[in-house]
């Protein structure tokens, strides 16, 4: 059916065909992120005339697709990252899931992908990670790295809304991502290449905005910069940086009162969901210390002038793999901006407590409606 319409997702009717070759657990220091995968996967089909098909657990195997596919031609995809966690009583938790399927939603409907129910679908990722649940390991900073990934799949080569779609879900067990806690990065500022620009799609989470940012990653590292400080616009606004949301904490000119800073939610931006939580968590936890909590444009002036002036406090990204990465040195205009980190640390006190906070809901610790119990 054309439209909005669509046949909505049943997740009682859902069929599970168990693995009958379980694989090996690798010991958790062995993990590298998003290397080894489960026991099975989830997957949906969907067809324009039917709407979304049962769903399937099934053991974790290759997809087989005609050539002409049209994933393969014009980028027909959409994916979303997220976490499941293992709390103190052996429970699984995810974090905000809601917020991923939201996401997901809005990519899938801007490239002429089926959109579906969300509350139909976490139900659904629920059954699975409970089925690979021994492939969560206990220690905190471990967890489940999921990966809901939607696809177009009608064969052609016609440029068009896909007839069909496929939505599959693998989960990726991983470690924390620096093993010491923190690791500060070193950013250069990129204004060579735009990663996202006013009415575009860099609000979505397409595959298609992912290629085109690692030539410019590789010229980065080249220079010795980790990740890159995507610029945009005369006016040099900071954006994103990596696959990553940033904060900078600053003291005002003229007040003195702390700011922590990120960009505004103006189409350019991912909605990040780690951004929303360091954000509703800094208004709630760090407002009535004094802090102005702010969404707006920011200069890399602003910043450069801040570290030049003794004012910049702090600048770090946020994401789901990381939760948190502080940010050492900025490479801007043959300058290197001074974050305001000492030599012998790695993180400074918003992002260590930033951390800490999210983690502590994330694994139950700390009960928050933003952790849903499976
Ligand atoms: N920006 C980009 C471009 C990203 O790919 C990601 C990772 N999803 C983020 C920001 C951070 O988003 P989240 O906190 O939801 O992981």
């Amino acid at each position: 059916s054309v439209g909005n319409k669509i046949l909505g997702i049943d997740p009682s009717k859902l069929t599970i065909e168990k693995t009958t070759t379980p694989k090996d657990l690798l010991p958790p220091e062995q993990l590298v992120f998003g290397r080894n995968f489960t026991d099975h996967m989830l997957s949906l089909e969907w067809t324009a005339s039917q709407g979304w098909l049962p769903a399937k657990i099934t053991p974790y195997q290759n997809l087989s697709l005609d050539p002409a596919t049209c994933v393969f031609h014009y980028a027909f995809e959409c994916f979303e990252g997220m976490k499941a966690y293992k709390d103190k009583d052996g429970n699984v938790r995810l974090f905000r899931p809601d917020r991923n399927m939201e996401r997901m939603n809005k990519g899938a409907a801007r490239i002429a992908l089926p959109t579906f129910d969300p509350y139909a679908m976490i139900d659904l990722i629920g059954k699975f990670v409970k089925l690979d649940k021994r492939f969560i390991p206990d220690t905190r900073g471990y967890s489940l790295y999921l990966r809901p990934t939607l696809i177009g799949t009608q064969r052609t080569l016609g440029v068009g809304p896909p007839a069909s779609a496929l939505l599959y879900v693998i989960a990726s067990p991983v470690g924390p991502y620096y093993p010491t806690g923190f690791k500060a990065i070193n950013l250069e500022a990129t204004d060579y290449a735009v990663r996202a620009w006013p009415g575009g799609v860099g609000d979505k989470k397409l595959g298609a905005n992912y290629a085109p940012c690692i030539v410019p990653q590789m010229q980065a590292a080249s220079r010795g910069f980790q990740q890159n400080l995507w610029l945009f616009g005369e006016e040099e606004y900071i954006t994103e940086v990596g696959t990553m949301n940033l904060f900078v904490a600053i003291k005002n000119k003229e007040t003195g009162k702390p700011e922590l800073l990120t960009a505004p939610l103006d189409g350019t931006i991912l909605e990040g969901v780690s951004r929303d939580s360091v954000l509703g968590l800094a208004r709630e936890r760090l407002e009535p210390k004094g802090w102005n909590v702010i969404e707006r444009k920011v200069r890399m002036k602003e910043i450069s002038d801040a570290a030049d002036e003794g004012r910049l406090m702090e600048v770090f990204g946020t994401g789901t793999a990381v939760i948190v990465a502080p940010v050492r040195k900025i490479s801007w205009k043959n300058k290197l901006v001074d974050c305001g980190l000492e030599d012998h640390v790695e993180a400074g006190p918003i992002a260590i407590q930033m951390k800490e906070w999210v983690e502590d809901i994330q694994t139950g610790k700390e009960e928050h409606p933003w952790s849903y119990q499976v």
